[in-house]
């Protein structure tokens, strides 16, 4: 039997990252096992799908790593819909299911407030179909429903608790429940893994297998992904969208092998490894059920590290579309002519140690490009106290008489200059600092001086030196 998994997002929002999570997992399950992986838009709640969301699934999933070509489909929901229908008059001919025409006020009239389910009324009244009767699966009175899942066992359901769920709508038309399992089925889906949300639908679309005569699928309910709070990550709430950690400069690699961490981890003490090991060692039965904490500090911190391990050239190429604002990408506060591309390249190296994102290589290197700096007026009130103005003299002074102009004698000038004055470098070297590039933090301070070059640092100085009068 070829494995054939499947991931079945609906395209109504931003794709979310515990959506990439199932995706990444499905894709090593398929791949592990010699299988199929299909993709699958869910795309049959017309009033709340976008071509837009679909063309955003597609490029979340090829950036991080599920590249277009590489997978069966993207297949449609909307497209299967005659089978649908044709499933759902199938389950009725058969007898395993009825038409229904009580609205929820006619249950509770019947069963009291209380009752949370279908009673079961139009059973057998043999109501035919028609406008507004609604289809209902008519579900075993006895037994139990044995789901067998790779990640949780075999959660079992007993049958008397499943009320008879609808399967079309007052319309005819089929819900979810239906659509999926028709889809799963045509598919010739073997294996369904999928967010932990699903696994109270799951005995009532075993059910629907068994009715349509099919052997179910294999389920693996992956754990729900929680904030700091211990709360299911929400669009309203928390970042959640994929394209909104792209776009802030997470790095692919990061971020996949930090979503495979959620609920599992690599063997020995390792977290950061590469994507082969992943692909190698991960196992489904071995994830954890218990939800998953989505961590942004530890995130972070592994994008830094993803950062610092990429070769120079690599790292920036990998800053482009953040220096030239393409895309979706914000513009840089510089123009482009202002970008002066090996002056980039001789920072970039100092750059890449420091920043855990992409996007904070701009306030990195603006002083580089921009005619002036921006100036941080919290930083200067902070760094400009009694006396900065005539140590500015004096730097200005020490560093016009400079013969060479490096980053070493730069350094020892200004040593020089604080010495005299009792300060060591640090204190010497901050309104400098801000005089240049208008922070109190950023690259090392003489490399920066050295590639932006005497008389942009000296014009700098001088007019800081003005704004102290
Ligand atoms: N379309 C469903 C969702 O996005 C997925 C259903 C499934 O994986 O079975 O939640």
């Amino acid at each position: 039997m070829t494995v054939r998994v499947r991931f079945a997002p609906s395209p109504t929002g931003m794709f979310h990252v515990g959506g990439a999570r199932s995706a990444l997992q499905n894709w090593i399950y398929a791949r592990q096992q010699g299988g199929v992986f299909v993709l699958r838009i869910e795309d049959t709640d017309a009033a709340r799908n976008k071509p837009e969301w679909t063309e955003g699934i597609l490029s979340a999933l090829d950036w991080i790593g599920i590249s277009r070509g590489s997978y069966e489909g993207p297949y449609f929901q909307s497209e299967n819909a005659g089978e649908h229908r044709a499933a759902a008059a199938r389950l009725y001919e058969s007898g395993r299911a009825y038409y229904c025409d009580c609205t929820r006020e006619d249950v509770q009239a019947r069963t009291g407030s209380q009752y949370q389910g279908y009673d079961g009324y139009h059973r057998d009244r043999g109501l035919g179909p028609g406008p507004g009767h609604a289809l209902r699966f008519r579900t075993p009175d006895e037994g139990a429903t044995v789901v067998v899942d790779l990640i949780r066992g075999e959660p079992t359901f007993e049958n008397k608790l499943i009320e008879d769920f609808v399967i079309a709508r007052g319309d005819g038309s089929p819900v979810f429940l239906l659509a999926n399992v028709v889809d799963d089925m045509t598919m010739g889906i073997t294996h369904v893994i999928r967010a932990e949300e699903h696994l109270p639908n799951t005995p009532k679309q075993q059910l629907l297998w068994e009715a349509l005569g099919v052997k179910p699928p294999i389920w693996a309910h992956v754990p729900v992904v929680v904030n700091e709070k211990r709360q299911k990550l929400s669009k309203r709430r928390d970042k959640v969208a994929l394209e909104a950690y792209r776009e802030e400069g997470y790095l692919a690699g990061a971020m996949r092998n930090y979503l495979m961490l959620l609920g599992w981890a690599p063997s020995g003490d390792r977290e950061i490894v590469p994507w082969s090991v992943i692909e190698d060692e991960f196992r489904l039965d071995e994830v954890n059920p218990s939800p998953a904490f989505f961590d942004e500090k530890k995130l972070r911190a592994f994008n830094g590290e993803y950062i610092r391990a990429l070769p120079v050239a690599e790292f920036v190429d990998a800053c482009q579309p953040w220096l030239t604002g393409t895309g979706t990408i914000a513009p840089p506060p510089w123009q482009p002519e202002e970008f002066d591309a090996d002056a980039f390249a001789a920072v970039a190296p100092l750059a890449q140690t420091r920043i855990a994102v992409l996007s904070e290589i701009v306030s990195n290197v603006d002083f580089l490009f921009l005619a002036s700096p921006l100036i941080d007026e919290a930083a200067w009130t902070k760094t400009m106290k009694d006396g900065s103005a005539e140590l500015l003299d004096d730097a200005v002074a020490a560093f016009e008489a400079l013969e060479s102009w490096d980053a070493e004698s730069l350094k020892s000038t200004l040593e020089a200059v604080g010495a005299e004055r009792g300060l060591k470098l640090g204190k010497t070297q901050a309104p400098v600092r801000v005089a240049v590039t208008g922070r109190t933090v950023g690259l090392p301070l003489f490399e920066s001086l050295e590639v932006l070059g005497r008389e942009r640092t000296l014009t700098r100085i001088r007019a800081a030196r003005l704004r102290l009068v």
